[in-house]
């Protein structure tokens, strides 16, 4: 139906082979896309790598999101290896513990901007260095959660950044699709990644998900993949700016 063949993907936030980027950046090569894979720093990259491998990724890049200095040299790579980009996956949040686990009232100036900036501002930075390089048009994409719109029990201070995310990927799919450049925001229903295991009361999250999603089936990394895969192709090139739920429906009711 669609092929991603002759496409070359960017993917940042593999931890491991759970991670949602990882499904994704699979996803890609399986439709024939060619892949560059960051790792976050050298803590994670005896992880990464093997996973990054397993996908037979063209660059396997250092990342730290907060550094403008590698972020620059990951565009850089690209640009020397391929001269283009059509596809970027930014699948990337933190928050300290300590923040995440409090009200958003109680949440803390410093625990407030890191979350913002590794979570939210790094996918606008993500947008602006593909750009150059998406002469031809392309496809950019990062990972929201039902919790941006609705409060979501012990979900605290990411839903504010998650909200700040999808804001900002309406207005950058306004903005750049005079270049042909597409922005989505995926929004999938809970999986079980390292991410994850840091918000409290996680299985009582998925017990709901499935409980109360009018499917009343929890999403695998796959059905997020398989989405994320279709945006990235041709046949998708007359939608942008959205919130793509992929949640059974848990979006509707919840
Ligand atoms: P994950 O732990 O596999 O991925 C999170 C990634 O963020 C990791 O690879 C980590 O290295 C990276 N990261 C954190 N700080 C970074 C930094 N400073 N620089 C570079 N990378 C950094 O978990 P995941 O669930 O696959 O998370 C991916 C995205 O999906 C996140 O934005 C998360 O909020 C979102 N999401 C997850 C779920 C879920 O239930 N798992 C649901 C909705 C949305």
């Amino acid at each position: 139906m669609f092929s991603l063949a002759g496409k070359k993907a960017l993917v940042i936030g593999i931890a491991n082979e759970e991670s949602i980027a990882f499904g994704c950046a699979r996803a890609f090569r399986d439709q024939g896309a060619e892949l560059a894979v960051t790792y976050q720093n050298e803590k994670a990259e005896p992880h990464v790598r093997p996973a990054a491998e397993k996908l037979a990724s063209a660059l396997i890049l250092p990342l730290d999101v907060r550094d403008d200095g590698q972020y620059e040299a990951v565009f850089d790579r690209i640009r020397q290896a391929w001269g283009h980009i059509d596809i970027c996956l930014h699948a990337v949040a933190f928050c300290p513990k300590q923040d995440l686990h409090a009200p958003v009232v109680d949440c803390s100036r410093d625990g407030f901007l890191t979350a913002m900036d590794i979570s939210a501002y790094s996918f606008i930075r993500m947008v602006k260095g593909a750009a150059p390089l998406m002469r031809a048009g392309g496809t950019c994409m990062t990972i929201s959660y039902v919790g941006a719109g609705k409060v979501v029990e012990h979900y605290n201070i990411m839903g504010p950044v998650k909200a700040a995310l999808e804001s900002a990927t309406r207005y950058m799919a306004a903005s750049s699709a005079r270049r042909g450049i597409r922005v989505h925001a995926l929004s999938p229903g809970p999986l079980k990644t390292r991410a994850a295991s840091g918000i409290s009361h996680f299985e009582d999250l998925m017990k709901e998900a499935a409980d109360r999603a009018p499917i009343h089936q929890l999403v695998t990394s796959e059905d997020v993949a398989a989405f994320a895969a279709f945006l990235a192709s041709r046949q998708a090139a007359h939608i942008t700016g959205g919130i793509h739920y992929i949640d059974g429906g848990y979006h509707i009711v919840g």
